[in-house]
């Protein structure tokens, strides 16, 4: 049996985004059902809505989330029922070249849920990045859980999602700051507040926030 919770749905492109029945069907093989606890507002979700990352409407927003496990389906072994898990976006599937050089990150044959989340209608939603969190339960790959230490509050566990792994990756994979470096980070938004702590972690000597917003010069 579907669940039927509410969701936010862009519909339309620029259009105003809606809240909506979804149904949410019960996980099939390898898929996991998880009651979304919080979800961060992300620019890309705003991409979606304008029609800037594809012309797939409707889509069901948010992919910054954390929540509990509260179904799984067949062969799930990653997770179980009551887990708390932060959603990321696409599962890999351990078994290519890739995963099995332990580089999942270049994996092959990378996937989300297989089966579609839908208005109350049968209309097929489009999940933001493969998630779609902006809603009571969403439907994902289990793959695509990763268990964090239930002391994490939802609200800031679900930012490992997106913006923390974008700026510390930005720090630590793709500028490979180390120590004594000198680091500038330009926008101090969420992810660039994630490098800025990232550049810090990896022992940066000076770091230097460039913003032309005050506010975020302080969070910085
Ligand atoms: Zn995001
Ligand atoms: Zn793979």
């Amino acid at each position: 049996m579907a669940s039927e919770v509410r969701g936010v749905v862009a519909r339309d492109k620029g259009a105003p985004v809606t809240m909506e029945t979804v149904l949410v069907p019960d996980p099939g093989p390898g898929e996991v059902v998880v009651s979304v606890q919080a979800c961060g507002v992300c620019h890309t979700d705003l991409h979606y809505r304008e029609g800037g990352i594809s012309a797939d409407f409707p889509f069901l927003l948010g992919h910054e989330a954390a929540g509990a496990v509260e179904s799984v389906g067949e062969g799930v072994t990653n997770v179980a029922v009551g887990d708390y898990v932060v959603l990321n976006w696409r599962a890999v599937c351990g078994d290519c070249r890739a995963c099995r050089r332990g580089r999942p990150w270049y994996c092959f044959a990378t996937h989300n849920a297989g089966q579609p989340m839908t208005l109350a209608d049968g209309t097929e939603l489009s999940p933001a990045l493969g998630i779609g969190a902006f809603v009571e339960k969403t439907l994902v790959a289990a793959g695509q859980c990763t268990k964090v230490d239930p002391r994490a509050r939802p609200e800031v566990a679900g930012l490992l999602g997106c913006g923390v792994m974008a700026g510390l990756g930005a720090a630590l994979n793709t500028a490979a700051v180390s120590r004594g470096d000198s680091v500038a980070v330009i926008g101090c938004g969420g992810v660039g507040d994630a490098a800025i702590m990232g550049a810090r972690l990896a022992g940066a000597a000076t770091v230097i926030g460039v913003d032309v917003d005050d506010r975020k010069l302080d969070w910085a």
